[in-house]
């Protein structure tokens, strides 16, 4: 007799057979897959928006037009 393999679901940590009749492994349900994906598209990633370049690092360049005449 072969025991059939379980899987901790990674949302909601419930049992969860691990077969190829469950499209959605390793979650126990497509509503806890969804909401994985979910918290990859929103949460974590939040990039910061830095606005805060200092103007003072641009230098200004004065072409010396005026020596070369
Ligand atoms: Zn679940």
């Amino acid at each position: 007799m072969k025991k059939p393999a379980e899987v901790a679901c990674p949302q909601c940590s419930k049992k969860v057979i691990w077969s190829t009749a469950n499209t959605y492994r390793p979650f126990c349900s497509e509503r806890c897959k969804l909401m994985d994906l979910g918290q990859w598209a929103t949460g974590g990633y939040s990039i910061p928006v830095t606005d805060n370049f200092s103007n003072e690092s641009i230098n200004t360049v004065s072409s010396s037009d005026e020596n070369l005449m």
